[in-house]
């Protein structure tokens, strides 16, 4: 059941420990660098090789070809289809709202300078697929990417006993616009779109979340392709006063427990009658849950209940853990919003569970986790961009700016830079 910690016993043992992301566990590092290297000298024979080593059996063809995405659709519920449809107009429009366009900082008749922003050439999205199945993951992926303008938008989602991936998966990539999807998972995968192989294209960027070996691999491979971020388990902390409804804020501590039984979920509250009703409301609630096993172990291993003397000191706190998420359940949440300084996401009032993000809502559901929030942000569309700088000088301006640069190259000891310069002086 969720433990109740002090404020002091909460810091030290939540806002302290090291390592909390799978990332860091020295046996997982060693395999992905084992597989990984192997993937990379040897290609598709390497990554069948690890295929039916972690995932039991290899696909026929990586790629899920267009005959079985057609049949997708017939395997899958209307209503199913409609929801994810909804979702998706929702998260296009939201992340609509941050394309950017190459902008001119600076024009006179002697200087111009500006920004272009220019998509990523090819994406590679990661949709876990071992324990559960992902359709929102495919959404939130691959819409960001699609509206950049990314040309081609790769998925790689692991197959079942090696044959097929689940229809809904590759209807939301059709609903998103993904281009190709191939049958791979885990290292696997980051290693095939990190390096390419004979038959699977190098990206230039990877993006998406997954297990611990997903998160090792995709370390690893950074500075060969960019990455959006390091996925550590999942977490969220409510902030709650004597007001809020403890019924949902035990089911809002429930649905994240049910990821993973690493997920880390935490309530901080003004009310000591808050907490012990949420304690029951959670008994009761566990109990009728499908994936009962793995919320129960999350939530007595990795949960905390503080009691507070007020909101701003919730609100210090939750600053300090740097939430995934943050569900504020206190009357007026949208008057305490200023109060946020580290948080992946904020849901705000008894009516915005945070699964309303992670389906539907608009804003993405892929967020950093483990802290990281602290200097990160979500998926966006900005992960898909590179921000070329460029600067034009004409003659006049160049005159005027020769002494000073010169100055600073030979400060820095850099004559041939002084040189480049100086060349062009006139008189
Ligand atoms: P996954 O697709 O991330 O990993 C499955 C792959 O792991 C398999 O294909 C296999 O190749 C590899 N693997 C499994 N055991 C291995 C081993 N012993 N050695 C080497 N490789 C191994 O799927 P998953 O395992 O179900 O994990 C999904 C994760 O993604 C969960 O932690 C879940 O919480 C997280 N998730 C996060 C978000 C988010 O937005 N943050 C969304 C959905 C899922």
């Amino acid at each position: 059941m969720i433990r109740e910690y002090t404020k002091e016993a909460f810091a030290e043992t939540f806002l302290q420990s090291k390592n909390k992301s799978g990332v860091h566990d020295e046996g997982v590092l060693r395999t992905a660098k084992e597989v990984l290297e192997d993937i990379r000298l040897n290609g598709d024979a390497a990554v069948k090789k690890y295929t039916a080593k972690f995932d039991g059996e290899v696909p026929e063809s990586w790629e899920v070809l267009p005959e079985e995405r057609k049949q997708a659709w017939h395997e899958v519920p209307q209503d199913v289809i409609s929801a994810l449809q909804k979702a998706a107009e929702n998260i296009r429009r939201f992340h609509a709202k941050q394309l950017q366009n190459s902008r001119i900082m600076e024009m006179n008749e002697n200087i111009i300078s500006g920004q272009l922003f220019r998509p990523v050439e090819k994406a590679g999205i990661y949709v876990p697929g071992g324990t559960a199945c992902y359709p929102s993951s495919v959404l939130m992926n691959a819409i960001p990417a699609v509206l950049a303008g990314v040309e081609e938008v790769i998925m790689a989602t692991p197959a079942r006993n090696g044959t097929k991936i689940a229809p809904v998966l590759s209807v939301a990539a059709d609903i998103a616009g993904v281009g190709t999807i191939y049958k791979l998972g885990g290292i696997q995968a980051i290693g095939a779109l990190a390096y390419g192989t004979e038959t699977i294209p190098k990206v230039d960027k990877i993006v998406g979340p997954g297990n611990a070996y997903v998160a090792a691999a995709k370390s690893l491979v950074y500075g060969t392709v960019g990455i959006d971020m390091i996925a550590g388990p999942s977490e969220v902390a409510i902030i709650a006063d004597e007001n809020a409804n403890p019924v949902y804020i035990a089911a809002d501590l429930i649905a994240q427990a049910e990821h993973d039984e690493r997920a880390r979920t935490f309530l901080f509250t003004t009310s000591q009658k808050l907490i012990n009703e949420t304690k029951s409301a959670l008994e009761k609630q566990l109990v009728v849950l499908p994936r009962r096993d793995i919320g129960e172990v999350s939530i007595k291993m990795q949960s905390a209940a503080v009691l507070v003397e007020s909101i701003d000191e919730a609100f210090a706190l939750s600053n300090r853990l740097a939430p995934e998420h943050l569900e504020i359940q206190v009357e007026n949440p949208l008057l305490q919003l200023s109060k946020v300084k580290n948080a992946g996401s904020v849901f705000l009032g008894e009516n915005t569970p945070e699964a309303i993000g992670d389906y539907y809502g608009g804003p993405n559901h892929i967020l950093p986790t483990s802290g990281t929030a602290r200097f990160s942000s979500g998926l966006s569309v900005d992960d898909f961009y590179k921000k070329i700088t460029y600067l034009y000088y004409g003659e006049k301006a160049l005159q005027q700016a020769a002494p000073d640069v010169m100055a600073i190259a030979t400060e820095e000891q850099l004559a041939g830079h002084a040189r480049a310069v100086q060349k062009r002086v006139k008189g």
